[in-house]
C-alpha cells in the first residue's frame, strides 16, 4: 500500500518522470564518457527551481495540515520525501532497511473525561468552579479533607506546617499564598512551587491535594498543559473563587476523579544513503515537521489556523532533496558518502536528531560533517546567508572563502543552536547551520509559499555544493569545541546552569545532554549525563521543575544541587 503511494508520489514529483528513461537510454554513451572524464552533470537551474517549488507547494499545503509530528499530516510528509529518496536513488538507511526511523515522545496532554469532585454533598463544576492542575495524577481520591495551612515544610526555617498534624489518609486543602506573600524576596521562595508542595503532602501520607485562594494579592494558579510537566503521585485539584470557606471544612467527606491523557505518540525521521564506497559520512539534514494547527512554539494569537512553514522548514528539505539529486551526479562530490535525513519534532525539542543520534542508523564514528537546513527560504535581496557552527571546526574557515552567487556569508561560532545540528555538535562531529534569517512571519500560519525566495534556495544550494567541494582534499575534519552556548538564555531567567537538556529524556529529572566550557555547570564538575533531581530546594521531576528552579536564583547565589550519575546520586554546589 505505502510503496505504490511512494511511486505515484515520485511520478507527480519528478515533472519530467517519464521523460527521463528515454533520455537516459539515448545518451547513454555519452554520459558514460562524461563521467569517466570527471565531467559534472548538474541539473540545470531550470529544472531544480521547477523541483524546489514542487516540493514547497506540496509540503506546505493546507492537505499536511502544518505537519506537526504525530499526526497525519506529518505521515504524508514522510511518504513523500521517501518517496524522493527512492526516485533520486538513495540506499534505504532507517528501520529495518526502510527510509523510515520512527520514534515515540509524550504528545502534548489534554483533558479527560473524566473529571469530578463531591465535597460533602455538593457535586463541584469543572472550569467554574474547580479545576485540575497539570502536574496531578489522573486517579481517584476518596477521603475526608483537612486544613494544612500554606503546606510548607521548613524545617531549617523553623517553619512547618504539618507540625502536630497527620495527615495520612486524608485530603488536604492547601492555601497557594505563603507566610509572608508570594513575591520574589520571600523567605519561602523555594516553597513557593506547588508541585513541591502536593509532593510534601504524599510523602506525608496524603491522598489528594486540593489548592484555594485565599489571597487577593496571589494570582491563580496555570491550568496549561505541558508535555513537559510529569505526574505527580496524586490527584492535585484548585478549587476556585471564594467557595473554600462553605467547602473546605476539616472532616467534609471528599470525592474526586481526576483525568489526563497523557499519550505517547510516533514520529518519524526519513533516512536515505548516497553510497559512493566511501570511508566517511557527511550527514545533510533538514527538519521535515512544523507546528500543526498551533503548537506550543506558535506565536499566532487568535483563531486556530494551519501553520504551513513553507520558509520552516519546507525551504530545508527542497534545498536537501536538491542537493541528494545533484550530489547523486557530482564527480567532483565523490570524496565522501551522503547520509540524508529528513528530522521529526525538530519544533518540539530537536527529538528526531536527538533520536538518530543516540540511535544512529550507521556508525557515528564514521561522520564526517553534518549540514543543517533549517529555514533557507527568505534570502531576498540582502544575499546574506546565515552560517551558525563555525567554531565546530578550522575547516569551516573555508565558509568565508566560497562566493557564490553573491553570497555573504555570517557567521556565529556557536555548536549549539535552536536547531537539529547541535544533536551532532554534541556528539562531537562538526556541524553548521545554513539559514537565511527570521522574518515577521515567524511561527505563524502567515509563513506561506508566496513569500519564498526561490532563485534563492538555488542560490543556497549551489553554495553548499561548492562548499562540499572545497572541503574534499581536507579528509575528515577536526572538531572542535565551541564556547558560548544559551539555550536557557531567555529573558525568564537572570541565571543560566550551562548545559543543554535532553528534551527527550523521558525518565524523572533533567538529563544533561552537552555543558558549556566555563559556565556553572562546568565549573560544579557536572557531567554529560547526569539527570539533575534536585536543585535548591526544588526536586527536579521534569523539565518544567527544573526551568521553575532556575528562575529563583539570582547570578553569584550558591545552590545544593543533585544529580544522578550513572545510577548513584552525587551532591555538591553550583555558583550561578
Ligand atoms: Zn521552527
Amino acid at each position: 500500500m505505502q510503496q505504490s503511494y511512494q511511486r505515484s508520489v515520485c511520478h507527480r514529483a519528478y515533472g519530467w518522470g517519464n521523460f527521463a528513461p528515454v533520455m537516459k537510454n539515448l545518451f547513454l554513451p555519452a554520459c558514460a564518457f562524461l563521467s569517466m572524464t570527471g565531467y559534472a552533470q548538474l541539473k540545470s537551474d531550470t529544472d531544480v527551481l521547477d523541483q524546489m517549488r514542487y516540493d514547497v507547494q506540496y509540503l506546505a499545503s493546507d492537505l499536511l495540515e502544518g505537519r506537526e509530528a504525530g499526526t497525519k499530516g506529518e505521515r504524508l510528509a514522510v511518504d513523500y520525501i521517501a518517496g524522493k529518496f527512492s526516485t533520486i536513488g538513495l540506499m534505504p538507511y532507517g528501520d529495518s532497511a526502510t527510509y523510515i526511523q520512527s520514534f515515540t515522545f509524550n504528545a502534548d496532554p489534554v483533558l479527560g473525561p473524566n473529571n469530578t469532585l463531591q465535597i460533602g454533598r455538593v457535586k463541584l463544576k469543572l472550569e467554574d468552579q474547580f479545576a485540575v492542575l497539570p502536574f496531578s495524577a489522573s486517579s481517584v481520591a476518596r477521603a475526608k479533607v483537612k486544613k494544612v495551612g500554606y503546606g510548607i515544610h521548613a524545617p531549617e526555617l523553623n517553619y512547618d506546617d504539618y507540625k502536630d498534624e497527620d495527615v495520612k489518609g486524608w485530603v488536604v486543602a492547601i492555601a497557594i499564598g505563603s507566610p509572608d506573600g508570594i513575591h520574589p524576596h520571600s523567605k519561602y521562595l523555594a516553597y513557593h512551587d506547588l508541585r513541591t508542595r502536593a509532593e510534601v503532602a504524599a510523602s506525608q501520607g496524603a491522598v489528594g491535594v486540593i489548592f484555594y485562594n485565599d489571597d487577593k494579592a496571589v494570582e491563580d494558579p496555570s491550568l496549561r498543559l505541558s508535555a513537559k510537566v510529569k505526574p505527580c503521585a496524586l490527584p492535585v485539584l484548585f478549587l476556585k473563587g471564594d467557595s473554600y470557606h462553605e467547602h473546605l471544612i476539616t472532616g467534609n467527606p471528599f470525592i474526586a476523579q481526576t483525568d489526563i491523557l497523557r499519550e505517547q505518540r510516533t514520529a518519524y525521521n526519513v533516512v536515505g544513503l548516497l553510497d559512493k564506497g566511501k570511508e566517511n559520512v557527511v550527514v545533510i539534514g533538514a527538519h521535515l515537521d512544523h507546528l500543526g494547527w498551533g503548537d506550543e512554539g506558535s506565536l499566532h494569537r487568535g483563531e486556530k489556523a494551519i501553520h504551513n512553514g513553507a520558509d520552516d522548514n519546507a525551504s530545508g528539505i527542497a534545498v536537501m532533496l536538491a542537493l541528494a539529486a545533484d550530489l547523486a551526479e557530482m564527480d567532483q562530490a565523490n570524496a565522501n558518502d551522503y547520509l540524508f535525513i529528513a528530522f521529526s519534532g525538530e519544533e518540539k525539542g530537536l527529538y528526531g536528531s536527538n533520536h538518530w543520534t543516540k540511535h544512529p542508523t550507521l556508525p557515528i564514528s564514521t561522520l564526517n560533517y553534518m549540514i543543517n537546513l533549517d529555514m533557507v527560504g527568505r534570502l531576498d535581496t540582502s544575499n546574506v546567508i546565515g552560517v551558525n557552527g563555525v567554531g565546530t571546526s578550522p575547516a569551516w574557515a573555508e565558509v568565508d572563502r566560497t562566493l557564490i552567487g553573491g553570497l555573504k556569508p555570517k557567521t556565529t561560532t556557536s555548536g549549539i543552536g535552536p536547531s537539529d545540528h547541535t544533536s551532532f555538535y554534541l556528539q562531537g562531529i562538526p556541524a553548521i547551520h545554513f539559514f537565511t534569517g527570521t522574518h515577521a512571519d515567524y511561527h505563524k500560519p502567515s509563513d506561506d509559499i508566496e513569500k519564498i525566495d526561490f532563485p534563492g534556495m538555488l542560490k543556497v544550494t549551489r553554495y553548499i555544493e561548492s562548499l562540499i567541494t572545497s572541503l574534499n582534499d581536507d579528509g575528515k575534519l577536526i572538531f572542535t569545541k565551541t564556547e558560548e552556548v544559551n539555550t536557557e538564555n531567555t529573558p525568564r531567567f537572570k541565571v543560566t546552569l550551562g548545559v543543554v537538556p535532553d528534551y527527550l529524556y523521558d525518565g524523572k529529572g533533567m538529563r544533561i545532554d552537552g555543558i558549556t566550557e566555563g559556565k556553572p555547570a562546568a565549573a560544579a564538575g557536572l557531567k554529560v549525563g547526569d539527570v539533575v533531581v534536585k536543585l535548591g530546594a526544588i526536586e527536579v521531576t521534569d523539565m518544567m521543575a527544573y526551568m521553575k528552579g532556575l528562575a529563583n536564583f539570582n547570578k553569584g547565589d550558591t545552590a545544593p544541587i543533585k544529580v544522578l550519575r550513572e545510577g548513584k546520586e552525587v551532591e555538591t554546589t553550583v555558583t550561578f
